[in-house]
Order: structure tokens, then sequence, then C-alpha cells
């Protein structure tokens, strides 16, 4: 028997009781009608989570990290320059992404824990074909302005990482001119890891790779499964076996969240993260992130000097059943990251750790 945790780091987190009890649901074949049917609703709640209108809008079968691959391998030609604005981890990861797809990378560095410099990327290259940001830097607990760089991107392709935002605060792919995003299931949504939900618009999908170099992550044939077929309701062609129980999990996730409705999801992740940094700095901790750009979702805290961080972390696990996350990088023991995402974004959660940390910093 596994005993349960609170799962207060990065991601993943505790999931929605709605996105668990679909996994214990009768498992259906990938072709079976009802599974359509849940296919088809889940792409449409997905549309919703986006703010999209997106017909591209589908769950790829595999974690946020093989989303970031299927935006780059689809849409990046040889020798594409490609902006991408690095604020942390996974920032640089999309450099690496990008270079693997051909890339002529042009990567805009920032200190970690500062907001992406909208005006220092927007003239990072005069005619680039992609810009590229990560929506809330999981490594740093910061948020960037995606809308400013889709107001000033020209004629280039807007591509979005929105693995740690979509759930959990304002997102607006099609207001915000975002062309391609890929998310992931495990944090704000409230579902277990798996699934990346991805968007496309038409414009990036006319110039994407005719035959890119992914098989598994090639959006045109993915179309004819999930997705394109779904809004057109045209033949369903065998492509993998998609994980028709992950699937239904999100089904259950995303209908809490819309029933709940997303501004109210939204506003229940400020409220939570606002309580738990008032909290964190009426204790004496200091936090990491550039004041102004801090994630209610995903707060990272300054180790103060003197602590063991990783002895404090077990603590936690091994006393309070709470996990919290290490920092990132170079980081690593130096910062704390606490994730209130989804389900855990409750005032319950705020005090139970700011009591346990009480509890083991003495
Ligand atoms: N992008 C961001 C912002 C993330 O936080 C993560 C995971 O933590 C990823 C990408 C990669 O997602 P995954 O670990 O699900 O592959």
């Amino acid at each position: 028997m596994i005993r349960e945790r609170h799962l207060f780091g990065p991601g993943p987190s505790n999931p929605y009781p709605e996105a668990t009890r679909a996994l214990a649901e009768p498992l259906l074949g990938h072709l079976d009608p009802e599974f359509l049917r849940i296919m088809d609703e889940t792409c449409d709640m997905l549309r919703a989570a986006w703010g999209t209108d997106n017909t591209r809008t589908l769950p790829l079968s595999a974690t946020g990290s093989a989303g970031m691959e299927a935006a780059f391998v689809n849409t990046v030609h040889p020798g594409d320059v490609v902006v991408v604005a690095v604020n942390g981890l996974f920032g640089q990861r999309m450099t690496d992404v990008a270079a693997r797809c051909g890339a002529e990378v042009v990567a805009v560095e920032h200190d970690w824990g500062q907001p992406v410099d909208v005006d220092r990327v927007l003239a990072a290259h005069p005619s680039p074909a992609i810009i590229a940001a990560v929506h809330a830097e999981t490594s740093t607990g910061v948020r960037s302005d995606i809308a400013a760089l889709g107001a000033g991107k020209g004629d280039a392709l807007l591509l979005t990482d929105a693995v740690t935002s979509i759930g959990g605060i304002e997102l607006r792919a099609d207001d915000w001119g975002v062309d391609i995003g890929y998310a992931g299931t495990q944090k704000c949504l409230g579902v277990a890891p798996g699934l990346a939900p991805f968007t496309i618009n038409d414009r990036a999908f006319e110039r994407r790779v005719e035959t890119p170099r992914s098989w598994y992550l090639d959006l045109g044939m993915l179309g004819g499964y999930v997705g394109e077929a779904g809004v057109k309701g045209g033949q369903r062609t065998y492509h993998h076996t998609a994980p028709t129980a992950m699937v239904a999990s999100l089904h259950g996730g995303l209908t809490r969240i819309l029933e709940e409705g997303l501004e109210g999801v939204w506003a229940r992740h400020q409220e939570a993260g606002d309580a738990l940094q008032a909290g964190l700095q009426e204790m004496g901790l200091e936090l990491f992130a550039a004041e102004g750009s801090r994630l209610p979702e995903l707060t990272t805290v300054n180790v103060p000097d003197g602590v063991d961080s990783a002895a404090v972390r077990k603590e936690l696990l091994d006393r309070h059943g709470i996990e919290i996350g290490a920092g990132a990088g170079a980081y690593a023991a130096s910062v704390w990251r606490i994730g209130l995402m989804g389900r855990n974004a409750r005032p319950d959660a705020v005090l139970l750790v700011l009591a346990a940390l009480k509890d083991v910093l003495g």
C-alpha cells in the first residue's frame, strides 16, 4: 500500500477526484464510439482551457516534453531562425530541442527569477521564423507576458509552453496571438502525468514541415485520428493506440475545472498563492522570483543560510507526507519550490504546508 502524499512540489499535483475516478471506469478501445465521444469532448474542453478555437487541439499521448518536441519538429524547417527566451530550465530545454530540429537558435538569456524581457526578445533578430517562450517557468516560479510577445511578433510564429499555466492562471491563446502551444496534465489541470495538451492554428499548420523527422509526433498524420477528425466528423484512421484511460481521466479533470469555471479556478490559484507567499514572508523567508511576476501556483523560496535543503524536504516527506521540490539547475540546493496546483490550490493546503515548514524549521 502506498501512503498518500501531499504533492506540493512542482508537479505532479494531487489529481482532482473526478480525474482519479475516471481511471477506475471500464477500459475502452481506442476506436470504440464511446471512447471517441470522450476524446472529442476532451478536445472541446481543451479548446476552452487554452482559450482557442483551433481545430487542431488535442491531447498528445506523452508528457509535456513530447509536446515541446511536437511543437518544434512540426514547425522548424532546416536553418530557420528560432528566437528562444531563456529565463529558466524549460527555456533552455527549448533551445536544445529546436537545435536538434535543425533551427538556427538565437537564445535570449535572462537571469533566472526574472520574467522574459519582451523588448529584448523581439529585438533579437529582424525576421525569425519562430519566437518561443515559456509562459510559467516552473524552474523559477515566474510568469511572463505572452500577450506582449504576440502583439510584437510580426510575421513570426509564436510558440508557447503552457505546461504550468493551463488550468491555473489566465491563458488566452487566440487573443494573445499564440500560434503553437503545448502543456501537460500533471500540474494545474489536476490529472496524472502522461498527456500533452497541444494546439496549433491554421497559420502555423500551413507552414508546417510536410514530413517531420518524428513519425509519432507528425501532426499531419495525427489529425486523421484526433483533433481534425473529431471536428470534421471524418473517418477515423488508426495512428497509435491512444492511452484511453488517461484521456478519460483528463476528461474528468477538465469537466471539474469547467464546472467550477476557468475564472473561478484562476482566482482560487491566485488566492492560495497569495496566502502562501504572505505566510512564508511572515515566517521570515525570502521569495526567489521577482516581485510582480510571481506565479501563484508555484512559489520559489530561498533556503535560509545554514539550513540543509535536502534534509528539510526529507523531514517534510517522512513526518508530514508532504512533497516539495528542490530548486532547478544551479539553484538545486538554495531554493525550494512549493506548488499549490489544481485541487491543491486551497486554503487548507496553505495552512498545512506553512505549519509543517514551521515544525521542521523549528
Ligand atoms: N515545460 C515546463 C514549464 C515544465 O514545468 C515541464 C515539466 O515540469 C515541462 C515543460 C516538461 O514536461 P514533462 O516533465 O511532463 O515532460
